[in-house]
């Protein structure tokens, strides 16, 4: 990779800046001090220094998100807020996007990377990833949902679900239950609420595939994946 595009994208700024940087000589590359901004180097075996302190890259950014209510799961909205708006500066010079969509009122657990490999894995309809929430039913949640959900119910426009797991925590004149699906289709879990006459008052995503959201995080809050959580997921 070209050095000026390396440091550019580790968040020494523009392609100008970093220009400026190689011709005031403040970046070595093993040990030699580099002025061509054109000056190609190993990301992963080259030692970079700026102003004497080494630079890592790194292609990929991995980031758990305790998503907010209120917030939209995309990159830019002339509206609202964004989660890409809660980063911190430098973690969108990695150009994150979110891993799928939660809607403006969910909360819970969002994965915002720039691997899009991975991004498509987890999201084709055909590796049937599951999904778990956490959601607040009006009304009583009861045995003929668990049944209905297992063998699918049939949303506003016809389509069949797949097998859903509902698990009943607590039935009363509201109920909290967990379901588990391994579809995405657009705002599902009240799709399937409303196809048993339910409505969802609020709803929490816990977790998607192997990762689970760390309950630690407060809303709008995140962190980096850790290297075991990457593994899981790859
Ligand atoms: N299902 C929904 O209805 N909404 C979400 O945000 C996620 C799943």
């Amino acid at each position: 990779m070209r050095i000026d595009k390396m440091l550019s994208n580790t968040g020494f700024g523009s392609r100008r800046e970093v220009k400026k940087l190689l011709k005031d000589g403040a970046v070595q590359v093993n040990s030699m001090t580099i002025k061509d901004p054109g000056h190609h180097v190993d990301v992963k075996g080259d030692t970079v220094l700026v102003h004497g302190e080494e630079v890592s890259y790194r292609e990929f950014i991995y980031l758990m998100m305790n998503k907010p209510p209120g917030v939209i799961s995309a990159t830019e909205d002339h509206h609202d807020q964004t989660v890409i708006d809660l980063l911190e500066l430098e973690d969108s010079i990695y150009e994150p996007f979110p891993v799928g969509r939660l809607d403006k009122d969910t909360e819970g657990l969002l994965l915002i990377t720039n691997d899009g490999q991975l991004a498509h894995r987890l999201l084709s309809p055909k590796k049937h990833v599951p999904k778990t929430y956490f959601a607040v039913i009006e009304g009583e949640v009861t045995e003929e949902d668990i049944i209905a959900f297992q063998q699918g119910v049939i949303l506003d426009d016809g389509y069949k679900t797949k097998p859903g797991d509902l698990k009943i925590i607590k039935a009363g004149l509201t109920s909290d239950i967990e379901l588990t699906i391994t579809e995405g289709k657009f705002h599902q879990v009240k799709r399937m609420f409303q196809a048993v006459g339910k409505r969802v008052i609020y709803l929490k995503r816990l977790s998607m595939g192997p990762l689970k959201l760390d309950e630690t995080l407060e809303l709008g809050e995140y962190r980096e994946l850790t290297d075991e959580e990457i593994e899981l997921l790859m």
